[in-house]
């Protein structure tokens, strides 16, 4: 828990949230101000900053965290198969737009076009 970190106090539940799922290591919710017909954030209960400050040791529970992110996007509206899918994004640091400061991962699905920031493919 890292003072002043909103995700950290939605993890707490200091602070409400339309979460999805949570376990004793993850937390999933709605973002507040959605880019896609999908788009959930998924946050490790622990505070760490950004992908800028994960090291080797922190391997073992990044994985799980892909392979839920993954598992959490089919189980929310992003579509099956080649035709659907889901973007999952990490922003890190200024030059990566990251603007809170906990790392999370953007699940980003559903029918486009998109708005904003998160709409480029290419
Ligand atoms: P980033 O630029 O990657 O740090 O993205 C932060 C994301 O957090 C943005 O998409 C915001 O809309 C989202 N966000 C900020 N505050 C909240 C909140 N209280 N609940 C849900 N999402 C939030
Ligand atoms: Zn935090």
């Amino acid at each position: 828990m890292s003072e002043n970190c909103i995700f950290c106090k939605i993890a707490q539940g200091s602070i409400p949230a339309r979460k999805v799922y949570e376990d004793d290591e993850f937390v999933c919710f709605h973002d507040i101000s959605p880019a896609a017909p999908v788009h959930l954030l998924l946050i490790p209960r622990k505070h760490v900053v950004s992908l800028q400050n994960v090291t080797p040791e922190d391997s073992h529970w990044l994985g799980r965290m892909v392979a839920l992110a993954c598992r959490l996007a089919a189980e929310n509206g992003c579509r099956p198969g080649p035709q659907g899918g889901f973007r999952l994004v990490a922003n890190a640091g200024a030059d990566g737009g990251q603007e809170v400061h906990h790392l999370h991962f953007h699940i980003l699905g559903g029918e486009r076009p998109w708005q904003g920031r998160m709409a480029a493919i290419a």
